[in-house]
């Protein structure tokens, strides 16, 4: 059905009504005093969503603009770096990392698991000569819906004291509690159709003091993606080129309605939701692909066992208008991904189990009797 379908995949996520009608206008002078004041505005907002006091600068690009940003404006051709890597977008921080030259080891985990943040303690331990120069990592590993534990990791580079950590927090942040100066997080990544509910185009790097430490000793070569001209240009309410202007309209519309909700009734929010689907999917008798405890609460996956994964996607999306994630890579046809990251209520939730579990009827796959699914994710959102 034409201008139904719900976006349940881990971006592009839902964006808002009002946020949707902040953009259709004409877009204003990026050197004019309205846009100083959105810059100005959503400067603090930023600040305010990393739980920080450091820089937080907005890149017209993708998420993955502010990555490789982290990369080339903190470090130097042959520095050491340790990259985790479990899933697709740890992955993609060792193909930027090798593609810059860096010196890069990799601490990997099977896809579906977490990073063993030992692992990370004892590689930074032997590292007495202070050779790591940083350690880059995914928080919520979007591709196989793995949360890793940040937090912990994060304390092992404060620990050897030199290294900084730069961390892809594209589909953590706005969904669960990252401090970023409470546990000294030095850069973080993050992108506008993630949890920031608008469109793709607009990207975001957290800078601490450290980190710009660190840019003064980088050689990397940058221009377009060169920090401190986004930092000067913030620190007069600019930007060094021309932005996506509307999508800075976007913007401030969104994190104002974040900012209305609270911080921690959006984490409470993305919880709940985590488990009332993760719970619902238990309940009718799949599995889910990543292990108790470890699940982001951006996106779940599912592991569905003797069922093509591809072909109940299709379903839903033909059936239900409702657009779930596949598998990437070797787990394409073994897995599908459920978004449940920024714009989404409980509505949302009920609408894709109960999807679900009558697409598994329909197939004959549903081994247990039709209702188990979507009574647990109604108990668990009536309880929680
Ligand atoms: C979406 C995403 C990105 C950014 O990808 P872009 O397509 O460049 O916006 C980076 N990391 C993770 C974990 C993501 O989910």
């Amino acid at each position: 059905m034409q201008d139904k379908l719900n976006l349940m995949i881990p971006g592009p996520t839902p964006v808002p009504e009002n946020v949707l009608s902040s953009m259709s206008k004409h877009p204003i002078g990026h050197r004019s005093g309205d846009f100083q004041k959105i810059v100005q505005t959503t400067t603090a907002q930023l600040k305010w969503l990393h739980q920080t006091t450091a820089d937080v600068l907005t890149i017209t690009g993708s998420g993955t603009a502010a990555m490789e940003a982290g990369i080339i404006n903190t470090l130097s051709r042959g520095d050491q770096v340790i990259c985790g890597d479990n899933g697709k977008f740890g992955e993609r921080w060792v193909k930027v990392s090798k593609a810059y030259g860096l010196d890069v080891k990799v601490i990997k985990a099977d896809w579906g698991n977490p990073l063993d943040p030992n692992q990370f303690k004892r590689i930074l331990e032997e590292d007495t000569d202070k050779k790591i120069k940083a350690v880059i990592l995914t928080h919520s590993e979007t591709s196989t819906g793995v949360i890793n534990d940040l937090k912990s990791i994060n304390n092992e580079i404060k620990k050897h004291g030199k290294a900084i950590s730069i961390v892809d927090c594209v589909t953590s942040l706005g969904a669960c509690n990252i401090p970023m100066d409470e546990w000294g997080i030095d850069v973080i990544a993050s992108g506008s159709q993630k949890g920031y509910m608008i469109p793709p185009g607009l990207s975001f790097v957290a800078m601490s003091k450290r980190a710009w430490e660190a840019y003064d000793l980088s050689d990397l070569p940058k221009f377009y993606l060169d920090l401190k001209q986004y930092l000067k240009a913030v620190n007069k309410n600019s930007n060094p080129f021309t932005p996506a202007i509307n999508l800075y309209f976007a913007l401030e519309a969104s994190l104002t309605m974040m900012q209305q909700e609270g911080l921690n009734n959006i984490f409470k929010r993305h919880a709940r939701h985590q488990k009332a689907t993760q719970e619902g999917i238990k309940a009718m008798g799949l599995n889910l692909f990543t292990n108790e405890g470890f699940g982001s609460p951006a996106i779940t996956a599912v592991a569905p066992e003797n069922i093509d994964a591809e072909s109940i996607r299709k379903t839903i999306k033909n059936d239900f208008d409702i657009l779930l994630a596949g598998g990437q890579d070797h787990l394409k046809g073994q897995i599908f991904r459920i978004g449940h990251l920024g714009f989404v209520n409980d509505r949302d939730i009920i609408s894709v189990i109960s999807a679900l579990e009558s697409t598994l009827d329909k197939m004959g796959k549903l081994d247990v009797p039709i209702g188990r699914g979507i009574a647990k994710t109604i108990s668990v959102l009536n309880k929680d």
